[in-house]
């Protein structure tokens, strides 16, 4: 969009509107006009076809605040404006992330179904369940979301949750669990099952790998550990995984905390694969870290 095109009329404020036919013919003639489909036209001031000319150059103006950006440079930084200045973002693009994940944790779940079918509980036959419900899909999912919401596991005895699922899929009526204690069986065998598949994952990575540890304490005042790893898979897609939350049962000195670590890294065969570890600042972490430092010479 040239500056002396006709259908452009800068006012004092170097504000102007341009015709939608205007557009069409100018995007025909020079091809430069780029359709405003991006978010951040919604926070500019004025309709999305005004047109903000500075010393003949389009810019984007903030709605928000007085910044304004040349557009020659794309809308990256316009939308890093918007989310660092005042907390926005595309809406549009956080629900296709969401969607995604929404994907990734159906397929996720029907790749440990079909890696675990000789697990598969016994089969009543249901006169009212559809041939595409498979239980071992809808436990895999059941779990995920009771564990990565931090949803309690009395939930299915909710009488009012269990009308809902009934609801949408009868075939659920079979499967679902009456008591919380079920859940806790599952949740344990969903653990070790995704435990196996993260340490093939781990086993074929070659670099180090780094870890970082943290220390919770529960409502009723029990403490846990963490154990977090850091790496980069064999895609080059950075992952960090949570490999264990354990109950820490004694003192809470760096010695007794590296007893608990040192358990996890072997059940992963991680000891002789330490890169970095990154723990806060406190006292008894030096202790752990030379704790850990022997444990690794000697195993
Ligand atoms: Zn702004």
């Amino acid at each position: 969009m040239s500056e002396d095109n006709q259908s452009i009329t800068e006012n004092s404020e170097g504000l102007a509107t341009i015709a939608a036919s205007s557009v069409m013919s100018s995007e025909a003639s020079n091809g430069t006009f780029r359709g405003r489909t991006s978010w951040v036209w919604q926070h500019m001031p004025g309709p999305p076809e005004t047109i903000y000319l500075v010393n003949g150059m389009i810019h984007w103006r903030c709605k928000h605040c007085e910044s304004q950006y040349k557009l020659a440079g794309g809308t990256a930084a316009i939308s890093r404006h918007l989310m660092l200045k005042h907390g926005l973002e595309d809406t549009n693009q956080k629900a296709k992330v969401k969607e995604q994940v929404v994907q990734t944790s159906i397929q996720a779940a029907m790749e440990l179904a079909r890696q675990n079918q000789q697990k598969r509980r016994r089969q009543q036959p249901d006169i009212y369940e559809p041939e595409y419900f498979d239980s071992t899909v809808f436990e895999s999912l059941l779990i995920q979301w009771i564990a990565c919401d931090s949803v309690p596991f009395s939930m299915v005895e909710s009488s009012h949750f269990r009308a809902l699922l009934i609801y949408l899929n009868s075939a659920v009526f079979s499967v679902l669990p009456s008591s919380s204690n079920t859940l806790t069986t599952w949740t344990k065998q969903h653990y070790n099952l995704q435990r196996i598949s993260i340490q093939e994952e781990l086993s074929v990575i070659t670099q180090k790998i780094n870890f970082s540890i943290d220390l919770w304490t529960g409502s009723s005042n029990k403490a846990y550990i963490g154990l977090i790893a850091h790496y980069f898979d064999i895609n080059r897609i950075y992952k960090s995984l949570t490999l264990a939350l354990r109950e820490i049962i004694g003192p809470y000195t760096g010695e007794n905390q590296a007893k608990y670590v040192v358990e996890i890294m072997l059940e992963f065969d991680l000891l002789k694969r330490v890169g970095y570890w990154m723990m806060d600042n406190a006292t008894n972490n030096d202790t752990l870290l030379k704790s850990l430092a022997i444990s690794t010479l000697i195993i």
